[in-house]
């Protein structure tokens, strides 16, 4: 099977450098043309022109900044979009790709919405995995040839959905990773070195791995029974985070926001409650 890639940013690239390995044929299209020179002397085919890398193949991979990339360079095209199944891997928001959607089928072309979940080194390998949404028996003809970049996870027919996956799980992850800055910066005013707290930073996120699956039936049920952690008891331990990185006089504004978020489940109500009833005010429905 064949594919084109449009964009050759360092995820693109690793994306073409998959394919030529698993022995597949692959078109290449970049705004900058001299990003494409090391991947033809490795076997892609240089396309000359948006056009020639459309008509190359009806499977067109976009690996690009962000969605109006897409219109930046397909736009131009008109009739060449007609029959192709984009598959856009460049990260933008639900809606934006909503649009896209709608946008490609007035142009006779389906979207497949990829959200890649792995950094460009892991892309290819076993470890890579990456969300998808669009239209399903479409995703199931082409899923052979989105295996060879990592391992397809399709979450639905709305192809904002692996958009809303992606950003989610990356909230997690930049939320978290802050998390970990503030603590080594809370912990360095005496002195103590970030490495110092690793093992008990990792000790400490495989707890909170453990909490997930209990906690998930209490923010997906609505109940959040506070016979054990209550938000009065975590708010408290939230108090304290803030003042003592006020008093180390380092920067308050992430456990600000987390205090924020006790203080209004509090003034809402929810002092006995389980800490995750906080999901209502981040739904924003309590207040
Ligand atoms: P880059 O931002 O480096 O990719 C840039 C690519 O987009 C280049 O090919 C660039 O062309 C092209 N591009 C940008 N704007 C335009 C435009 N207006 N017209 C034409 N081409 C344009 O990103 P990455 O390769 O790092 O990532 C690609 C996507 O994947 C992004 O959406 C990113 O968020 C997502 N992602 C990245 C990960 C990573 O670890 N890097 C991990 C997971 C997802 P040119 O070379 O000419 O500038």
């Amino acid at each position: 099977m064949s594919v084109t890639q449009i964009g050759l940013g360092p995820m693109g690239r690793a994306m073409v450098r998959s394919y030529l390995a698993k022995g597949h044929a692959v078109t290449v299209w970049n705004r900058t043309a001299s990003r494409a020179d090391d991947l033809v002397a490795e076997g892609a085919v240089r396309a000359g022109s948006v056009a020639e890398a459309l008509a190359a193949n009806e499977v067109v991979l976009l690996s690009l900044t962000d969605y109006q990339a897409m219109y930046d360079i397909l736009s131009p095209e008109g009739e060449a979009l007609r029959g192709k199944v984009v598959v856009n891997l460049s990260s933008d928001t639900p809606e934006r790709t909503r649009v896209a959607a709608e946008w490609l089928a007035a142009r006779g072309a389906e979207l497949i919405t990829g959200g890649v979940m792995v950094p460009e080194e892991m892309v290819g390998t076993e470890h890579s995995f990456v969300f998808y949404s669009g239209p399903k028996a479409t995703f199931e003809r082409i899923e052979p040839l989105l295996a060879v970049i990592g391992r397809p996870d399709y979450r639905g027919a709305d192809p904002g959905l692996a958009q809303l996956y992606y950003q989610a799980l990356l909230d997690l992850f930049l939320t978290t990773l802050s998390g970990f800055l503030h603590a080594s910066a809370l912990l360095g005013t005496a002195g103590v070195t970030a490495e110092t707290l690793v093992p008990y930073a990792v000790e400490n996120l495989t707890l909170v791995s453990s909490l997930l699956g209990e906690s998930a039936g209490y923010v997906d049920s609505g109940k959040h029974p506070g016979d054990q952690a209550n938000v009065l008891m975590m708010g408290a331990t939230a108090d304290h985070i803030h003042a003592a990185s006020r008093d180390a006089g380092i920067d308050v504004t992430l456990p600000a926001v987390v205090k924020g978020l006790y203080d209004r489940a509090i003034a809402a109500g929810h002092g006995r409650d389980s800490w995750t009833s906080l999901v209502e005010i981040i739904r924003g429905k309590a207040n």
